[in-house]
């Protein structure tokens, strides 16, 4: 069992407790999500990376419907997130690669730059900073990639069309659905006493150690991954 000390007040687990209400019942209604673009905020993510205001902590950057508009309406993936607590609905659109951050809306003593995932979350390591954000990145991260690897039917090969907000996409030629795929994974950090056991690939820096993580496979059990690879390799 984990030592629930390890579980004090300066330790943030990255990626969770995203705050947005996903609105699920809305996801279908194509005029309430129109109505919702057009009074929405945008994240642009551009080669897997998210518009952030620069600084200690970055906070994101919201596009307007308005500088978002042209890329929409080029059909750029862009996908309905769910409504923030202020009730102002959150979108990510994906930005091609020579696209260029708003310049009215460059501030000086803000910075806009494109930060990765793991970046931001090291950034916002410290509980006194929001720790919604990484977990909105992450839910905008994961699925726009997923629709850039999955435009075409896994039954037909017909090329598919984003449906329900971005959380589906569908083929018209074999009427067949397809959702967005969620691999689970198991990471720990097996403890005893004041040690712990951590792990490290040779294509890490030197020095650099982390938790043991595996995915999880079909029918495989949470327990069992951990209990598993935390022994070592049949036969060594
Ligand atoms: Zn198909």
């Amino acid at each position: 069992m984990m030592d629930a000390a390890l579980f004090h007040s300066d330790l943030m687990i990255a990626y969770c407790g995203n705050p947005l209400d996903r609105a699920e019942n809305c996801r279908g209604d194509e005029d309430w999500l129109l109505k919702a673009c057009q009074k929405g905020r945008f994240l642009a993510v551009r080669s897997g990376k998210v518009a952030v205001h620069g600084g200690m902590p970055p906070t994101l950057f919201y596009s307007t419907y308005a500088q978002m508009a042209p890329l929409i309406e080029a059909q750029a993936d862009c996908v309905f997130l769910g409504v923030q607590q202020d009730q102002t609905p959150l979108f990510a659109v994906r930005c091609p690669k020579e696209w260029e951050l708003p310049t009215d809306a460059i501030q000086a003593s803000r910075p806009l730059l494109f930060l990765d995932g793991r970046s931001l979350a090291m950034q916002l390591s410290s509980p006194a900073h929001d720790q919604g954000i990484t977990g909105i990145v992450a839910q905008a991260l994961a699925i726009l990639s997923w629709h850039a690897r999955h435009r075409f039917c896994a039954r037909c090969s017909s090329t598919t069309v984003a449906r329900r907000g971005g959380y589906q996409r569908y083929c018209e030629a074999c009427n067949s659905e397809h959702y967005p795929r969620t691999d689970p994974v198991a990471i720990m950090v097996p403890v005893r006493g004041d040690f712990c056991l951590l792990g490290r690939q040779p294509t890490f820096p030197p020095g650099m150690y982390s938790a043991l993580a595996g995915f999880v496979e079909s029918g495989e059990s949470l327990e069992l991954r951990c209990a598993v690879k935390c022994m070592k390799k049949p036969g060594s």
